[in-house]
């Protein structure tokens, strides 16, 4: 690529960034992005990643992730701005001056972050899992950032050392896609942990991916209704082998159908309950399997109705019912839950901040950190 193919090829990227993000926020000040990627472009040019691409890409990769997960357009400008106090001359006073004390402090947030290994020894990681949660605390919106940027980092992996491939993998199951599935964002932790699968056991992705191809045929044909997402999801169906000891056929024969009701609120839930009965008037459902995450919630928000039923030709078939507000906090958690309610993404009353909160209180309880460690990684992987 020459240069001017690459300026180009950046350009486009603003332009698809800003684009995304006008499309859930029309209001959307676009000049703040366009001068946030200038700022970034300008402090990290010369820089390349270990690819031969521009720097600049893996900023704007992270704030494209971002985007998707709708976030506002501090955290926008902040996702491309992240490395900058890392990485190059820029300092936090600048940026205070150029962009407002709150994307500063967001980036801010992200360094320190950035700052921390996971990788030392078990009373180090301890305290560094503290850091971490402080930094939460204060605004969830540099968590949601972090995961971005290790999203974008697992991506583009392949260029790494082996080992190092290795040690990121890792911790991107021990502490990132945990950490997603406690904030409830389902997309960004099914990719984060197929990633890590990947590269930690190469052949067993591979198979697992070969025999869910094999299959998609026929389940397709079986169930003309939206599958995505989930039958990407290649490390939970290793997981389910390995852990429970089933066979693939097991797991995957189960065919799995979602059931999205368009009325909202009150009158949405209604509708969950009554496509339920629809369907089990219809088929047969299995005894045991079905739970109600809509009267009960789970920890991180996620509420659905699950039932199994004996489909078409007796085959066991798995239905999720879900208002679109319900779906939309199934795969972004508390990011949904900050477009929704724009005032939940600051330290307030959501049970985001209670859970916060908690391990707070467990930190000061707890004088050993490897106590702690163990406290905080039963609640994460919960
Ligand atoms: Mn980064």
């Amino acid at each position: 690529m020459t240069v001017v193919d690459a300026e180009r090829h950046q350009n486009d990227l603003v332009n698809e960034l800003i684009a995304s993000v006008e499309a859930y926020n029309p209001g959307v000040d676009k000049e703040l992005i366009r001068r946030a990627f200038d700022e970034a472009e300008r402090a990290h040019r010369g820089q390349v990643r270990r690819s031969g691409e521009p720097f600049i890409n893996h900023p704007l990769g992270v704030a494209l992730i971002c985007a998707q997960l709708h976030l506002d357009e501090q955290t926008i400008a902040a996702a491309l701005l992240h490395d900058v106090i890392e990485d190059t001359e820029t300092d936090l006073d600048e940026l205070r001056a150029a962009f407002g004390p709150d994307i500063a402090l967001l980036v801010e947030g992200v360094t320190k972050l950035t700052r921390i290994s996971f990788q030392s020894r078990e009373q180090a990681e301890a305290e560094n899992y503290r850091k971490m949660i402080v930094a939460m605390a204060q605004d969830v919106r540099v968590i949601l950032i972090k995961l971005a940027d290790r999203l974008h980092n697992m991506r583009t992996i392949e260029y790494l050392g082996k080992q190092k491939q290795a040690q990121k993998a890792r911790e991107t199951l021990e502490v990132y896609a945990p950490l997603a599935h406690r904030l409830g964002i389902h997309a960004l932790k099914w990719e984060l942990e197929d990633l890590a699968f990947q590269t930690l056991h190469p052949r067993k992705y591979e198979e697992i991916k070969q025999m869910v191809a094999e299959r998609r045929t026929d389940r397709e044909e079986l169930v003309p209704a939206d599958i995505s997402g989930r039958a990407k999801h290649f490390f939970s169906i290793y997981d389910k082998m390995a852990k429970k000891g089933r066979e693939f056929n097991e797991i995957y024969d189960l065919t799995a159908m979602r059931v999205i009701v368009e009325r909202k609120g009150d009158e949405g839930t209604r509708d969950c309950y009554g496509a339920l009965g629809l369907i089990h008037a219809l088929w047969k459902p299995m005894p045991g399997r079905f739970k109600d995450y809509v009267a009960m919630p789970k920890f991180n928000g996620y509420r659905a109705l699950h039932t199994t039923v004996f489909g078409p030709e007796g085959r066991p078939l798995e239905i999720q019912v879900r208002t679109r507000e319900m779906h939309a906090t199934a795969e972004y958690g508390v990011a949904a839950h900050m477009l929704f309610n724009k005032q939940g993404r600051k330290q307030g009353d959501d049970e985001w901040t209670t859970w916060v909160k908690q391990l707070m209180e467990v930190d000061s309880a707890e004088s050993d950190p490897r106590e702690f460690l163990k406290t905080l990684r039963t609640d994460l992987f919960e």
